[in-house]
């Protein structure tokens, strides 16, 4: 823990000129307001920094726009994108009035899920290890102005519409799905993938591990060690800014869209997730796979809400795209020790009672981790409260059932439509404990139907034109 005077020391100490205040908006993405270091003393980790919110995606309306942002001490590190000394610091959002928090900052929303878990006496520590996978690409063209829309080179011509320049053929590719995980020269993105790993180190985040992913090219992840369920959603958004600056100085780009690339895998962000309380491991016990009653109602939970929770979870159109057999991402609600082709999966954990956990590999890192993370804990606890049996494991590959098996197991919504649908008939679970507001959940809905489902929706997509055009 660090105090607010530590950081004003560290100011001091740094000369540091520049005070970047970042914080997360409702789809999550950073937004940020640079101030001088004069104008941050003590109050501001209290009563914060005054901005104007009204042009905030999914918050406030021009008339009621004053907001305050509230730095959270723990966040500070010396921002190593910025020419001059810059600390970088992310804020919780508070109504300046009444000193409120906000109710739809999702950093507020994900510390009240974190306390609903303590003051419903389940736990005191909750745990989240979120894996998110992206591509890295050296050019990508769409159009946002055309009457067609958003949509890049050719979608015709699947696994060859990665939008990249091929340029000469000088070998050492890896083949379709291959990517996992040869060597350099096949691995291209060695250097890349350490300094981002490495950068994200001087940003606070504990760094462990780094490779290519299966896609065929330029798909990657890296990995840090899982942290509490806020400081893991600051440091999956580290992870991201980290990641998009190191592409960008190498002249590249970076997409966490979790299908770019038609008939090649896509970009999961599996979250492994567990409960602990006074330092002892909640998930542990004798039930299968060495999990305790308790997990097992957390994954029944999880099952249960899975297709509201998913409108969190993945929550673009493209997330559907991901969801679908045979890429190694999940499309059947079941549980599994072991089995990648089932949503949830208990890893071994080498017997350690302590790495017992759970990974729930639905999600995407299009979503906002503060949101996903609490709704995820939320239909879990619910799971525990409910004493919500999970059913029987499923521990054969999903994808080679016959017809009649799958038939009995459940799949993912197919469209985010479909999931939002669920959401708005099953959201009891999310606003009941008192985390997220039914206003919140109204606004979700809508913004989600008119921004991105309906405009998707209206615009001609390119492989119509294959299908159609000689009609
Ligand atoms: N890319 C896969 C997904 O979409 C996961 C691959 C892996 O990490 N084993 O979830
Ligand atoms: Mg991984
Ligand atoms: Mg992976
Ligand atoms: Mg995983």
């Amino acid at each position: 823990m660090t105090t607010p005077q530590e950081v004003l020391k560290m100011i001091q100490d740094n000369n540091i000129q520049m005070i970047d205040l970042k914080f997360i908006d409702t789809p999550g993405t950073w937004q940020h307001l640079t101030v001088f270091h004069n104008q941050i003393d003590e109050s501001s980790f209290t009563e914060g920094v005054p901005f104007d919110g009204s042009s905030i995606r999914g918050w406030k309306a021009i008339n009621e726009s004053d907001m305050s942002m509230v730095l959270d001490p723990n966040t500070a590190w010396i921002d190593p994108f910025m020419a001059e000394p810059t600390l970088s610091i992310i804020c919780s959002i508070q109504e300046p009035r009444t000193g409120e928090p906000y109710n739809r900052c999702p950093r507020v929303i994900a510390q009240k899920a974190v306390d609903y878990v303590v003051s419903s006496g389940i736990g005191d520590t909750v745990f989240f290890g979120p894996e998110a996978e992206f591509f890295i690409f050296d050019d990508v063209r769409f159009d946002q102005t055309a009457n067609s829309g958003y949509y890049y080179v050719d979608s015709v011509e699947g696994r060859w519409n990665s939008g990249r320049e091929e340029g000469p053929n000088l070998g050492y590719k890896p083949r379709f799905k291959e990517g996992y995980f040869p060597v350099p020269p096949t691995d291209t993105f060695q250097d890349i993938r350490t300094e981002m790993l490495l950068t994200m180190a001087k940003c606070g985040v504990p760094i462990e591990k780094q490779h290519h992913e299966v896609a065929s090219g330029g798909q990657c992840e890296l990995g840090f060690r899982f942290g509490k369920l806020i400081e893991a959603a600051d440091w999956l958004m580290t992870y991201k800014y980290v990641i998009k600056n190191v592409a960008k100085k190498y002249g590249k780009t970076v997409t966490f869209m979790p299908k770019p690339i038609f008939g090649d895998n896509g970009s999961g962000m599996h979250c492994h997730q567990s409960i602990w309380k006074d330092g002892q491991p909640l998930f542990a016990g004798d039930k299968y796979a060495g999990l305790s009653e308790m997990a097992l109602h957390y994954i029944g939970g999880i099952l249960r809400h899975a297709p509201a929770l998913l409108a969190i979870t993945n929550p673009t159109t493209n997330s559907y795209k991901r969801l679908v057999p045979g890429y190694e991402a999940p499309v059947n609600l079941a549980y599994s020790q072991g089995n990648r082709s089932a949503s949830i999966r208990i890893p071994l954990a080498g017997n350690n009672p302590k790495a017992k956990r759970l990974e729930f590999r639905c999600p995407d890192a299009t979503s906002n981790p503060y949101l996903a993370f609490a709704a995820m804990l939320c239909a879990g606890l619910d799971g525990i409260k409910n004493k919500i049996h999970p059913g029987e494991p499923l521990d054969k590959n999903i994808y080679e059932l016959s017809p009649e098996e799958l038939a009995k197991v459940p799949s993912t919504p197919g469209s985010l439509e479909l999931a939002l649908e669920a959401l708005e008939n099953d959201h009891a679970f999310l606003t009941e404990p008192g985390v997220f507001t039914e206003d919140f959940i109204q606004t979700w809905i809508s913004y989600k139907l008119d921004n991105e489902v309906n405009p998707m929706r209206l615009r001609p997509h390119p492989y119509e034109f294959g299908l159609y055009y000689d009609c």
